[in-house]
């Protein structure tokens, strides 16, 4: 069971907006030395507690966290920049985070978002996160195969189920769509919209009120993500560097008249390993970023995912290498327990085991919106084994659990990622050389891949607004209108 650490006062309702800020805003935590075992990590990787004997000193780039978005920002430097020195900072073992600990679906979901996006963006940027989320799918797929992974990583291209179990909901998404095709008339066949018997009858899932098929993927990530990381250190090896196991504590800037080399090093990076010092920072922390950087809280907020390997011993046939599955239904909130049903099932099977990987929320929003992934909510668990057969139309509950685990996403209080420079407002310190690419809100393998590399690009100097939304970045009118405590608060208001 986890602590609770808000505390009673919180704990009724009356006190809702104060419970809901003080969930948002709470330190995330440095990642929790012994999390919970995923099943993607069991088999650990060679290079997984990987560390130089001394932590090396002074480093042009250090990239905080090992997940996909920190290898995308590594290997762009890495391979942009002719010399560039490069030190990857790992709190424990290499690729533990959400990378690793993920449902493994490749999906976009830019296209049941698309209706807010056109209202909140326009148009024009929101079709432009479209096409990031989709570019980016395939990006995925050509990095697997541009690494020789695809048996490892066990990749499919496939296409994604997404079943809507109200009428409520299959009807928002169907406008979303119908606003999306009027105003992008080239995206009109990417969704295929499906009625109920349709997807009962052809799809053998039960109790829809409608479905939509569209193009993606499934990836087994840990595996990429650390197959990619060795191809790194191999090929430069005097110029990178991954120190597993070295916890990043604080940042320190010191002001160029501070020491000789103060200029070209300005930041100070106090790890449980010692100092190491460096010239540009990027925070690939994700969920975590708000503990290093005590402004953003609230901005992004850790949540927690519950992931699940079932084994339904034949009893449904192995699609895996077709079909990969979304359930979306209204969430569900009692107040009395506070728990909250987060709206969204997520489910692949392995073309090879008929394992399938199934995913969803369901637990005390405290047990949710936390860094916390050294125990898995029970109610979530329970709640992922009673739902999946029930998906197949049987009432088996002898689906054996092979394996459950959390992991910590990044959410964002306006759900979109960001990417780009830190101001000063936000790290709490002078200088400009803080960047980061977080707040992947559940959706990392549509957007991290290359909001690492746009980040790497941008702190190289290089322009890509020609393709990274500009709803990403960090402008002003951003952080004075949508990314705010507030407006965190009533996203997750919105879910009660
Ligand atoms: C249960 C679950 C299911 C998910 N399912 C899917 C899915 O099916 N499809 C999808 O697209 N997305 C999914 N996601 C989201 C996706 O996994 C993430 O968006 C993506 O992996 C984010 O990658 P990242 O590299 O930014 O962060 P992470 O992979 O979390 O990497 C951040 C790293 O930073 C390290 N770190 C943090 N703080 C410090 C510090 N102070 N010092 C040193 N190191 C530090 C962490 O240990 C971690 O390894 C899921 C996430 C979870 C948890």
């Amino acid at each position: 069971m986890a602590p609770n650490d808000l505390g009673n006062h919180y704990r009724t309702h009356a006190d809702e907006p104060t419970y809901l800020s003080k969930l948002v805003t709470r330190d995330p935590g440095l990642p929790r030395p012994k999390p919970t075992e995923s099943y993607w990590q069991q088999i650990p990787h060679a290079l997984a507690n990987t560390q130089s004997p001394n932590l090396p000193t002074d480093r042009d780039f250090a990239i905080i966290g090992s997940g996909i978005t920190g290898l995308a920002v590594a290997k762009t430097l890495l391979e942009r920049h002719p010399s560039a020195t490069v030190t990857v900072l790992e709190a424990r073992t290499l690729c533990s985070g959400a990378t690793g600990r993920n449902g493994g679906q490749m999906a976009a979901n830019a296209g049941e978002q698309y209706m807010n996006l056109a209202e909140t963006h326009g148009a024009e940027t929101a079709g432009k996160i479209v096409d990031f989320t989709f570019r980016n799918l395939e990006k995925m797929q050509e990095l697997i195969e541009e690494y020789d992974a695809v048996e490892l990583s066990e990749m499919q291209r496939l296409q994604k189920l997404r079943v809507f179990l109200t009428q409520g909901k299959f009807d928002d998404f169907k406008k979303s769509i119908a606003r999306l095709e009027r105003d992008h008339p080239d995206k009109k066949g990417l969704y295929t919209i499906l009625d109920a018997d349709t997807v009962v009858e052809k799809y053998g899932i039960h109790g829809s009120s409608g479905g939509a098929l569209l193009p993606a993927g499934t990836v087994w990530p840990y595996r990429l993500v650390t197959k990619v990381f060795a191809a790194l250190l191999e090929r430069y090896p005097n110029r990178l560097t991954i120190e597993t196991h070295t916890p990043v504590n604080t940042i320190e800037h010191l002001s160029p008249s501070a020491s000789p080399t103060a200029s070209t090093y300005a930041y100070t990076l106090h790890t449980s390993r010692g100092p190491l010092r460096a010239g540009t920072v990027v925070h690939c922390t994700n969920g975590y970023s708000g503990h290093l950087l005590p402004d953003l809280r609230g901005l992004i907020h850790p949540f927690k995912g519950t992931m699940t390997v079932q084994d339904a011993h034949n009893a449904v046939s192995n699609q895996g290498s077709t079909i990969s599955w979304g359930f979306h239904y209204p969430p569900t909130y009692n107040p009395e327990t506070k728990r909250l049903g987060y709206g969204l099932f997520y489910l692949a099977q392995s073309a090879k085991t008929g394992y399938f990987y199934f995913g969803g929320e369901n637990a005390p929003l405290e047990y949710s919106v936390s860094g916390d992934d050294s125990f898995v909510a029970e109610e979530s668990v329970a709640h992922l084994e009673n739902a999946l057969p029930r998906f197949f139309g049987k009432d088996d509950r002898s689906w054996r659990l092979v394996s459950s685990w959390s992991g910590i996403m990044g959410y964002s209080a306006d759900g979109l990622p960001l990417v780009g420079r830190l101001p000063s407002s936000l790290t709490g310190r002078e200088g400009e050389g803080e960047w980061i690419a977080a707040g992947f809100n559940g959706y990392g393998m549509a957007n991290s891949l290359m909001s690492g590399e746009a980040l790497g690009l941008m702190i190289l100097g290089e322009d890509v607004s020609s393709w990274l939304p500009i709803a990403y970045g960090l402008g002003e009118e951003r952080l004075r209108e949508t990314l705010t405590v507030p407006g965190a608060i009533n996203a997750l208001k919105s879910k009660l």
